[in-house]
């Protein structure tokens, strides 16, 4: 893999590579450079370069090169899908899902001359008026993680460089090949060089970002404590940051639910894109009478959800990114019996006739687990759900406040009152009502709170724009004669 640095594409002297394999064949795909220290200077040097001409290009002639952009995407749209279900796993329609979202922000973002307007007041007093002003905060970068090869990176890459800022994005080195195919596309646009910088590597080449001074802001998405750690170091270096973090998302059921609906919607949440994604459903806390229908349902959905290549269009689930990954799920899922978790189904050890070498786990449903045990905290992040029954919503609500994450809650009603209360009570930043993936439109932030996100101001929609400008705020006064008297 190159690196994309001031419109060229450069080969990195790195000392070290990464192999990128295939999850589902094992097949090494490419090499990922860990770019050193020097080689991000490079980088951000020339976003810097860049950024007095950008930022001065009328936000009307900036956006001209988004639409390009869509266009483009649009062309490639199946082409680029394809690599991210090679490189991350996921089925070829999950892959065009993703992408789907990270085109509709390019398309929100083409809306930034209206966006970034700033407000006035005249006559705050005689003859004096007021303005804010927005403007770009300068050269900014994003992180981002293994997951969403294609959409993540476009939750930030347009606002940014429609803001006016110059943009340094470092994908997952996981997952590098969609967003090198994507930047082929930009390459095509003509954007002025420097505008928009790709730099392959791992926390080395992070770090060098962070403690960069002329990188003035930071987005990262990825796991709690590396969005932890990247918000403190960030922040100690004075840079503004958005970091979101992990989730161990809950749902529950109501006896009043359609069951059916709901276990099929659950079903699709906690084992699409095999459970890995930060929306996923991880654990359904079920109230009185729904216990008994649900878990059944449950556990038929779970046995019987078809796993392989995502490439076979027949497929509704591919394997986790890494080995290492799924020995991690697999041992979790034994932490979980050891503590007491009863396995209704049981994924490990799953071997796809023809992907033998790939790192397939099948749907796992535990049941009976503690709301205080190890396993109903941690983020797993593969396709196990776990189960928990109590009698009451109330009930249900305090265990969902009680965890540390608070990324998505959902519930499964058919109760007006019952919604209202939950979405009233519940403490998290994505709140689904008879959905299983509340994941917010383009135009929305995408608001994961307590332990899923470290900052102020999320990715997309009107937080974006908030985080790639300054506001500049001017007191104007143009009085017919100078005169020293007021
Ligand atoms: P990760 O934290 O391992 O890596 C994310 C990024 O951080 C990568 O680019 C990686 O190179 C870099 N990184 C890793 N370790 C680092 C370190 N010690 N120092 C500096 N940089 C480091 O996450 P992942 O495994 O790629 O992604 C999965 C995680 O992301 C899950 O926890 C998931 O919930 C979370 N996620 C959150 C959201 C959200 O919106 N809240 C969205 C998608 C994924």
């Amino acid at each position: 893999m190159l690196n994309y640095i001031g419109g060229a594409w450069k080969r990195s002297r790195a000392s070290e590579y990464l192999d990128v394999r295939n999850p589902a064949t094992a097949e090494t795909m490419v090499r990922v450079p860990l770019t050193p220290r020097d080689e991000v200077d490079a980088a951000v040097q020339a976003a810097h370069a860049a950024f007095a001409d950008w930022r001065q290009t009328p936000p009307t002639e900036r956006i001209q090169y988004l639409f390009k952009l869509k266009r483009l995407l649009d062309e490639h749209f199946d082409e680029i899908a394809l690599l991210t279900t090679q490189e991350c796993g996921k089925t070829l329609a999950e892959s065009q899902g993703e992408l789907r979202r990270g085109i509709e922000n390019v398309e929100v973002a083409t809306g930034i001359p209206s966006l970034m307007m700033g407000y006035n007041v005249e006559d705050i007093a005689h003859g004096i008026d007021e303005h804010m002003l927005r403007q770009p905060v300068g050269v900014v970068a994003a992180i981002t993680p293994f997951n969403f090869p294609g959409m993540i990176p476009l939750w930030f890459l347009p606002y940014a460089i429609a803001c006016g800022n110059c943009f340094i994005l470092k994908p997952s080195e996981k997952v590098p090949v969609t967003m090198s195919r994507v930047f082929d596309l930009i390459d095509q646009l003509g954007l002025p060089p420097g505008v928009v910088n790709l730099v392959n590597g791992a926390k080395e080449t992070v770090d060098a970002l962070l403690d960069h001074p002329t990188v003035r802001a930071i987005s990262f998405v990825g796991s709690s404590p590396v969005a932890k750690y990247v918000y403190s170091r960030a922040t100690a270096n004075g840079k503004r940051a958005q970091c979101s973090g992990g989730a161990k998302n809950p749902v529950i059921v109501l006896p009043d639910a359609d069951m059916e609906m709901a276990t099929r919607i659950i079903a699709d949440s906690s084992f699409g894109c095999a459970g890995q994604r930060c929306l996923a459903t991880s654990v359904t806390i079920t109230v009185g009478e729904a216990g008994s229908a649900f878990k059944e349902q449950i556990a038929n959905a779970a046995a019987t959800r078809k796993v392989g290549y995502g490439l076979d269009p027949q497929i509704e689930m591919g394997p986790v990114i890494t080995a290492e990954s799924k020995q991690r799920i697999e041992s979790l899922i034994g932490k979980g019996v050891s503590e007491g978790a009863r396995v209704l189904v049981d994924g490990r050890n799953a071997s796809i006739p023809g992907y033998e070498r790939g790192n397939f786990i099948r749907p796992t449903v535990l049941d009976n687990v503690d709301p205080r045990s190890e396993i109903a905290g941690i983020e797993i992040f593969g396709p196990v759900l776990s189960l928990m029954h109590v009698q009451t919503i109330d009930e249900a609500i305090d265990v969902v406040n009680a965890a540390s994450y608070g990324n998505m809650a959902c519930l499964f009603t058919s109760s007006g009152a019952a919604a209202r209360k939950f979405r009233y009570e519940v403490q998290a930043g994505n709140i689904g009502i008879n959905i299983g993936v509340a994941a917010p439109m383009v135009f929305f932030p995408f608001s994961g709170w307590k332990d899923s996100f470290f900052g102020d101001m999320h990715a997309q929609g009107r937080d974006a724009v908030e985080f790639y400008t300054e506001k500049k705020v001017v007191v104007e006064r143009w009085p017919r004669e100078w005169s020293r008297k007021f």
